[in-house]
Parts: structure tokens; C-alpha cells; sequence
């Protein structure tokens, strides 16, 4: 399988990279970051797999345009052989655990569903940002009075929003959290029949993806997916949750 990397992250990780260039050594050794990893499978699938995503260390690029984030202690963000179809954060290691299972499930489904590699890394990264988004509320402690799920989601959301600041981006994982939806993959409970990314999360995340930049996310409304008067009120919603979101990360950055 060839994994490309999307464009608005190539962007993303030539300023994370400038971000970092700008610290000290003895101040980044003692900070905590996502550390890429690429644990032993057995199944040769799986392999295969693998090394289609070590072989250009793609997972450690994609971190690397979150590197902005200053975390207590190191968190892994492993590809794994799990014997399920999930992706699941591990608070007591800590580490988000992205299973080949699920990787193998999702590029099944999606092409039975005539969709290709693109919509595989929309979703891909939907889950992925999602299980990140566990690990940094519980590790910087963010004072949130949301339900965990939607908690998580967030982090989906926000950088959602900074790639949407670059002009000639366009979005992704708004159409990777429809996908999961419409798919009904339940990637924390893989036996579960019940969807993850239910119809009341999926209504709040484009809720707040629109809200954060309508202009890019016009197809939201067209396509029926919000209402013109909630998407209205969503745009209230998004500058509201942006500011809060902002005001509580803001001590948690490098630099
Ligand atoms: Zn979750």
C-alpha cells in the first residue's frame, strides 16, 4: 500500500519543525512527546503493513507536526498487532495504540464502499487525533466539563481548525468522522454493534468543524448535515469553544 502524506500536514510539520529548532536542548530533553512506535507483529499481513508505514517513518512525520504540545512525560503513539480492529488509549503506559486490525477493517470497508486511500487516511487520522485527544486531556489534566468522548473529539476539532488557517487547505477529518459514522466501526469497543462516532457526537464535532471555518465547510449545510440555523449558532458555539480550548492549552505549548 503507498501512504501519502497529506499536504496540509507537510505544511504543519515545516512550522513544528521551525517550533522546535527555536528550543534550547537542555529544555527539550526534559519535556514529554509523542514517541512513534513500531512494536514486533506475528501475522505476515501485518508485516507487510508494517512496513509500509516505518518504512519512511510516516507516524513519527505526522507527530512531528504536533510536537508544539509540551507533555509531562513521554506518550507512545504505537502501530500494533492488537487481535481486535481498534485504536485505544492506554493511560497507565501511557500510549495510544493504533491496531492493524483496524487498519486492515477500514481499507476493506472503504473500498467495498467504492472509496479509496484518501478516504482511508480521512478516517484513519479521525481515530487516531480522537485517541491523542484522550491522552492530552488526561495527561496536561484539562479542565473540562464535557463527557470524555466528546472531551477527545475536540482535539479532532482543533487541528481541524489550524490546518484550515492555511488558505489553500482543504479539510479532511470532518469527512473521516462521517465515514466512521456511516460505517458504524466502533474502534474503542470492537464488539460493540453499537457505532463509536455516534449521530449526537458526529452532530457536535460538525457543529464545531463548521463553526471554525464556514466558508471551507459551506458543504456541511448543502449537503443537509446542519440546519442554516444551527449552523449559524454553531459559528457562536466555535469561537466560544475556541477561545476556551485556546486559554487552556496555551500554558501546555513550547516557545
Ligand atoms: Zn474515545
Amino acid at each position: 500500500m503507498n501512504i501519502p502524506m497529506p499536504r496540509r500536514l507537510t505544511l504543519l510539520t515545516t512550522a513544528a519543525t521551525l517550533a522546535l529548532l527555536a528550543l534550547s536542548p537542555a529544555r527539550a530533553a526534559a519535556q514529554g512527546r509523542w514517541v512513534p512506535a513500531y512494536p514486533t507483529v506475528r501475522t505476515p499481513a501485518y508485516a507487510a503493513l508494517q512496513e509500509s508505514f516505518r518504512s519512511r517513518d510516516r507516524l513519527g512525520s505526522l507527530l512531528e507536526t504536533m510536537s508544539e504540545f509540551n507533555l509531562p512525560r513521554n506518550i507512545t503513539v504505537e502501530m500494533a498487532e492488537c487481535g481486535v480492529p481498534g485504536a485505544f488509549y492506554q493511560p497507565d503506559r501511557p500510549a495510544v495504540r493504533l491496531c492493524y486490525e483496524l487498519v486492515t477493517k477500514l481499507l476493506e470497508e472503504i473500498r467495498a464502499d467504492g472509496g479509496g486511500d484518501e478516504e482511508f487516511f480521512e478516517t484513519f487520522f479521525a481515530v487516531m487525533l480522537h485517541a491523542m485527544g484522550h491522552a492530552l486531556v488526561d495527561e496536561l489534566n484539562l479542565p473540562l466539563s464535557l463527557p470524555a468522548e466528546e472531551a477527545a473529539d475536540l482535539f479532532i476539532a482543533d487541528l481541524e481548525r489550524e490546518a484550515d488557517a492555511e488558505p489553500e487547505e482543504t479539510s479532511t477529518m470532518l469527512r473521516g468522522a462521517i465515514t466512521l459514522h456511516e460505517l458504524g466501526i466502533n474502534w474503542e469497543h470492537p464488539r460493540s454493534t453499537e457505532p463509536g462516532m455516534d449521530a449526537a457526537r458526529l452532530q457536535k464535532l460538525t457543529c464545531l468543524i463548521y463553526g471554525y471555518a464556514p466558508a471551507k465547510h459551506d458543504w456541511v449545510v448543502s449537503e443537509g448535515r446542519l440546519s442554516e440555523s444551527r449552523a449559524r449558532a454553531c459559528i457562536t458555539e466555535a469561537r466560544n469553544t475556541a477561545q476556551r480550548w485556546d486559554r487552556m492549552i496555551q500554558p501546555h505549548l513550547r516557545g
